[in-house]
């Protein structure tokens, strides 16, 4: 399967992603996890995208299309994949379907995770992630069992510096402006699958398996 998970920040797609990255044995390829794995590691392209991250800002399309065709190309992605916090504009969609195209893939499943603005804060200003593993956690809804500690690796949970208030505004705005029109450029192609992006994330999940096995046996 491949899949792309679209939705604002805090919606949960990173979350689901995992859950789906470990049932089916897929890759989770977040694109926001690529650019502060490179930005911990001092790589050229990880001091180029620090200083728009850290506003909330987009990190240039021509950086992120490299990033994504390259990683695409690699052997854990012939099955399936799936794309978190990619395509995030008009322009990294029209090159993701070009780059597949190529190899005559294409995309499956889009999902949509429709969510309200009041959780969409909450769950930012609340979000801890481990600085070894990527994995997610919530201070009040998914808590790890230590404080600071991740469950999965023993690394410390921090809070990303984007996850401040006066970011998360700015960071809204930009999806709005730029990554909500794929919503339609994914309808027109008959690939979207809106889901609530509110649910815990337990019952979303659900969802997610009864959407794919009800594609499956069609
Ligand atoms: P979230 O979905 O919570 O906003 P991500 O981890 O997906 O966070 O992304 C964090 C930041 O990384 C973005 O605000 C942006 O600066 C940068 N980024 C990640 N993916 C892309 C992309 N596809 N295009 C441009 N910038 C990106
Ligand atoms: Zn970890």
């Amino acid at each position: 399967m491949r899949i792309i998970l679209l939705g604002p920040p805090g919606a949960g797609k990173g979350t689901q992603a995992q859950l789906i990255s470990k049932r089916f044995g897929m890759p989770h390829i977040s694109t926001g996890d690529i650019l502060r794995e490179a930005i911990k590691n001092k790589k050229p392209v990880g001091l180029k995208a620090k200083t728009y991250m850290e506003k909330g800002e987009l990190v240039p399309d021509e950086v992120m299309n490299k990033i994504v065709t390259l990683r695409l190309k690699e052997s854990d992605c012939d099955m399936g994949f799936i794309l978190d916090g990619y395509p995030r504009t008009k322009t990294q969609a029209l090159k993701l379907d070009e780059a597949l195209s190529q190899i005559r893939q294409k995309i499956e499943f889009v999902f949509y995770f429709e969510t309200s603005s009041e959780i969409i804060i909450e769950r930012l200003s609340g979000r801890r992630i481990c600085k070894n593993c990527h994995a997610v956690y919530h201070i009040k809804n998914m808590p790890s069992r230590h404080a600071n500690v991740c469950d999965k690796c023993a690394g410390t949970l921090y809070q990303r510096p984007d996850d401040k208030k006066e970011t998360i505004k700015n960071r809204l705005e930009i999806y709005t402006q730029q990554t909500k029109p794929l919503i339609d450029y994914y309808q027109k192609q008959s690939k979207l699958t809106k889901v609530n992006g509110d649910l815990a994330a337990e019952k979303l999940f659900e969802v997610l398996l009864e959407i794919f096995a009800g594609r499956k046996s069609e």
